[in-house]
């Protein structure tokens, strides 16, 4: 095969996948192995707790604690000095540590302007936190040269282009596509891997930003989407995407294979192995995503794409949000429960906040939606305001809040027609003793939703994974 017609593989590898020297070691043997079959991108993100350690670091600067972040900047400077001494030749370490010792100045110049103003701006933010994505491509791609792979880090403020949504940013897609093409091409003809940041972009104008927490997955399928890659692989530390989250399920199992809307709404709904946005870039083009083991690479792991083989019927994942809240609406007088739907939505819309289940009763104009914890203090107050004129006359409308709830989700394509499993869902929990707060069914019928008490949801979960023997 020549260097042209080899496939093109964007990989991508978690945290925990090069959280120590050895692991990064593993990681670029890892490469290196699929690299004689296949030309690759690799996306990183930062050494397990990294980013953690940086935001802590720039919020206690901000708060006027001067010496908090100092401790820190040793750490991050030893942890990726260990990977450069354990891992890389003499000659390497000379080109690298100097560029890592750039990225710690970065980092002491931030937090000590942070603890000066004693503010940090989502946009400082974003440059700090992602520092340690800057620092593990560059000892990954100087790995690979000390292997005697041609390979060059590559920061993506150079390739995603994003709106200015700073700790969230979204891809301008058009621009991202051209940029990533050309820059990455220059690297291809080369025959040079190119070791990507993952988690972070750049506006128009160059600054940073990052595509939230749990970015990097997101990274790499935007790359893979950019350079129409025939598939995008991330490395994880499971097998693959299982039945249930395998910390709330001991006997979760892996799934072979599963559709992008089933992957869509799995990560929606929490499952951290993906971040949410994940799939998005690569439906339109058909690339499937896999999901693999770097600590078990002989696993084949999880196929994300167009279904090929059987459908199985009924459930194929059950995922939750366990740090969730209802809120309910209720109108009285001639307030119709079309506006009063129309109003709470529009708000939400406007503030980008996601509803995780709604249930309604018209004929007693009630509306009741679950949000996640950290949305409810804006929605309230949101809804109080748009509700403003209603609240002050005779009480038309009401907002009521039930906290501390869990939201449970049932997820399978093939749920569609097959009768009877949110019966059995809900005696399965009737049986041990899970009181259901609220339930509700996409009309799309992939997912079954329901609240339970936040201390019931492992319970539930199980109930659910042993009656649909997942
Ligand atoms: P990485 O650092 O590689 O991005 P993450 O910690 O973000 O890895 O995601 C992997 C973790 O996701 C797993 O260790 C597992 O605990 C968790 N997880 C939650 N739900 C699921 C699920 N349904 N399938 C697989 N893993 C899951
Ligand atoms: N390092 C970033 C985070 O911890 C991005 C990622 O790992 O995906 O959120
Ligand atoms: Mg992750």
């Amino acid at each position: 095969m020549t260097k042209t017609d080899r496939p093109l593989i964007v990989m991508k590898f978690g945290g925990t996948s090069v959280g120590n020297p050895e692991r990064m070691q593993h990681v670029a043997e890892l490469v290196a192995s699929h690299a004689k079959e296949a030309e690759i991108a690799v996306v990183v993100s930062a050494m397990a707790g990294v980013t953690d350690m940086l935001i802590r670091a720039a919020k206690e600067a901000s708060a006027g604690d001067r010496d908090g972040w100092k401790g820190v900047r040793q750490e991050l400077a030893r942890r990726h000095r260990e990977v450069a001494d354990r891992t890389l030749s003499p000659s390497e370490q000379a080109g690298v540590l100097p560029r890592l010792a750039e990225q710690v100045e970065h980092f002491e110049n931030l937090c000590s302007g942070f603890s000066l103003v004693r503010e940090v701006t989502p946009r400082a933010m974003d440059t700090l936190s992602s520092l340690g994505e800057v620092m593990s491509s560059l000892l990954l791609a100087a790995i690979l040269r000390s292997q005697g792979y041609p390979a060059e880090a590559v920061d993506a403020r150079d390739l995603i282009v994003t709106d200015e949504k700073f700790g969230n940013a979204t891809p301008l897609f058009k621009e991202t596509n051209v940029k990533a093409r050309q820059h990455l091409s220059r690297l291809r003809r080369k025959g040079a891997i190119g070791v990507i940041t993952g988690f972070r972009g750049a506006t128009r104008d160059g600054v940073c930003t990052t595509l939230g927490r749990g970015g990097s997955d997101y990274s790499a399928t935007i790359i893979g989407s950019a350079l129409d890659a025939r598939e995008t692989w991330i490395w994880t530390d499971v097998d693959g995407v299982m039945t249930a989250d395998p910390r709330l399920v001991a006997n979760a199992r892996i799934i072979p294979e599963i559709s992008y809307q089933e992957a869509i709404e799995l990560s929606f709904f929490g499952a951290k192995v993906l971040h949410p946005k994940t799939i998005q870039p690569v439906t339109e083009r058909n690339i499937p995503v896999w999901i693999k083991n770097t600590f078990n690479p002989a696993c084949p792991g999880t196929r994300i794409g167009s279904i090929r083989g059987d459908r199985a019927r009924g459930v194929k994942a059950i995922t939750s949000v366990s740090k969730a809240d209802l809120l309910t609406l209720s109108a009285k007088g001639n307030l119709a429960f079309a506006q009063l739907a129309a109003k709470a939505f529009t708000a939400l819309s406007t503030e980008e906040v996601d509803s995780l289940m709604v249930t309604q009763s018209s004929a007693d104009n009630l509306l009741c939606f679950g949000v996640r914890d950290r949305d409810l203090k804006s929605v309230k107050a949101l809804l109080e305001k748009v509700f403003e004129l209603e609240m002050l006359h005779d009480q038309r409308v009401s907002i009521e809040v039930m906290p501390q709830v869990a939201i449970v989700v049932m997820i399978g394509e093939n749920m569609k027609g097959t009768p009877g499993l949110a019966g059995r869902a809900f005696s399965a929990l009737g049986k041990r003793g899970i009181n259901l707060i609220a339930i509700a069914q996409g009309s799309s019928e992939i997912s079954i939703s329901f609240a339970v008490k936040a201390t019931d949801v492992k319970d539930a979960v199980q109930a659910i994974h042993d009656e649909f023997e997942l």
